[in-house]
């Protein structure tokens, strides 16, 4: 019987990797052997330890990989997987290939730099240290991909096919939908790696890609994400506090700092900022976007088309490509970067990592950050611990506190915000609209991808509302698929 092995994603949101084995032998000798998926445990030590650990079956018995988009915490385990001697196909949509082609190779340098940083400060039980793999590791399992289109049917095996449908979670984002035929049976299997927003144009505007997730589904399995499943997020149109946000500290002189993802979050942001300084609701000042990731991916972004929602069509019809907007600049070097810093007239700046935990943000905000004339903005959710979760929880307490940066303390004195509009996964209400156009009652749904807490109130609110047999997986978790 063929079974599937939740290896990652079960009890939190990051390393998710499925393994659907065609027959019921762990060895790897027979069946069919694909995972969902090979992404990157991130966050707390006892996850990313995890990212060290074999999986049950041999790399190199694994026959392929069918990936559901390029955010590295669903394909930043694949440069391991192929280290570790996988060699079959990765199959993936084209935008999902374009985006990994830029972050896998950043994500092998920052592995790389990391171990470095452990082996100058003498910090690892390990001597040396070393990366989990590296920035030439990376690019070279970027050979295996192989593009498939978007509801093309893709047989790898005489008993599994598969084929991809909207998730409308991210540029290139796809569900899997599985097709067993063993034993005489034809089991449905639907992965939905991120779900996007349902229909999301007046909340969650300046989307860019597809708005919700392919309808009318059929599953005999679902397994599906619940990242949001305890949270809801707020029903208002995020744009006229955003304008008047940005329009105050402007007039007081301050400027604008805005902690965003490289990917899809920078390119919604600039879209919004662009459509409202268009329309004079926010003062026409110089917008920098300093994330070179952000920028190979605006132009990953401008080669696919065919994803955008109509509004975003739309804009780039009116207005051309982001990186050739007026007053608008993109810093592709330190040098460029470091200028920014300089400026004492308000500006917006926009730059990565969205939770504050690297790159060029921390200049911008150990520059800015003492000065209460300026504003942060944060527009992405701060997992516990980061410097993004102390800036934005400082100002909920309201007190005055610092954030360590470059081993200094920086006074948090700027003005700080947050809004939460801009996700990009569904929540609950939006997943049960969703979940209702299914054609039929799946035999069973196993929730992935969330904390504990948000995947059991997901899992109860969906036994309630629909009378469906839920079950929250756990790690390393083997289900037969009867
Ligand atoms: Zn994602």
């Amino acid at each position: 019987m063929p079974y599937i092995q939740f290896l990652g994603a079960a009890g939190t949101v990051t390393g998710s990797k499925h393994l659907i084995n065609t027959t019921n032998d762990s060895s790897g000798k027979q069946g069919f052997h694909v995972l969902i998926d090979c992404g990157l445990f991130q966050g707390q030590k006892e996850w990313r330890e995890r990212n060290w650990q074999d999986i049950p079956m041999p790399a190199r018995e694994i026959d392929a990989v069918i990936l559901t988009h390029a955010h590295l915490d669903h394909c930043g385990w694949i440069p391991r997987l192929v280290k570790e001697g996988f060699r079959g196909p990765i199959y993936a949509t084209q935008p999902t290939i374009d985006l990994c082609s830029v972050v896998l190779p950043d994500s092998g340098h920052l592995q790389e730099e990391d171990a470095a940083f452990h082996n100058k400060k003498g910090t690892s039980k390990h001597s040396p240290a070393l990366p989990l793999y590296t920035l030439e590791e990376a690019q070279d399992c970027l050979q295996y991909f192989k593009p498939v289109a978007v509801e093309q049917t893709k047989q790898l095996s005489p008993e599994l096919s598969f084929r991809y449908v909207r998730a409308a979670h991210i540029l290139g984002s796809c569900m899997a939908e599985v097709v067993l035929k063993t034993d005489g049976h034809v089991r449905r299997l639907l992965f939905t790696g991120d779900l996007g927003r349902v229909r999301d144009d007046e909340i969650a505007p300046g989307k860019v890609v597809h708005s919700g997730p392919q309808e009318g589904e059929t599953a005999d399995v679902l397994v599906m994400e619940s990242t949001y499943g305890n949270r809801h997020h707020p029903d208002t149109d995020p744009r006229p506090q955003l304008a008047s946000l940005i329009r105050k500290t402007t007039e007081r002189g301050g400027s604008v700092i805005v902690p965003a993802f490289a990917v899809e979050r920078t390119q919604k942001f600039l879209f919004i900022l662009k459509e409202m300084m268009e329309s004079g609701d926010v003062p026409r000042v110089p917008v920098f976007c300093d994330s070179p990731m952000a920028i190979k991916a605006v132009e990953i972004f401008m080669k696919h088309s065919e994803e955008y929602t109509p509004q975003a069509a739309q804009l780039i019809r009116k207005y051309g490509s982001p990186v050739e907007w007026p007053g608008f600049t993109f810093a592709q070097t330190a040098e460029e970067s470091k200028k920014i810093n300089e400026n004492s007239y308000p500006s917006i700046i926009v730059s990565s990592s969205g939770m504050v935990t690297g790159g060029r943000i921390l200049h911008h905000l150990a520059q800015r950050l003492p000065d209460p004339r300026n504003l942060v903005i944060f527009i992405g959710f701060q997992a516990p611990g980061t410097r993004g979760a102390i800036i934005k929880d400082h100002s909920a307490r309201g007190q005055a506190a610092e954030v360590k940066i470059f081993g200094q303390f920086i006074p948090i004195r700027a003005q700080v915000a947050a809004i939460e509009q801009f996700s990009d996964h569904a929540d609950p209400p939006e997943m049960l609209e969703w979940l209702r156009t299914f054609k039929n009652k799946p035999r069973v749904t196993y929730l992935v991808h969330g904390e504990p807490a948000a995947s059991s109130q997901l899992r109860d609110l969906l036994k309630q509302e629909l009378g469906w047999n839920v079950q929250v997986a756990e790690y390393r978790e083997r289900v037969d698929v009867d």
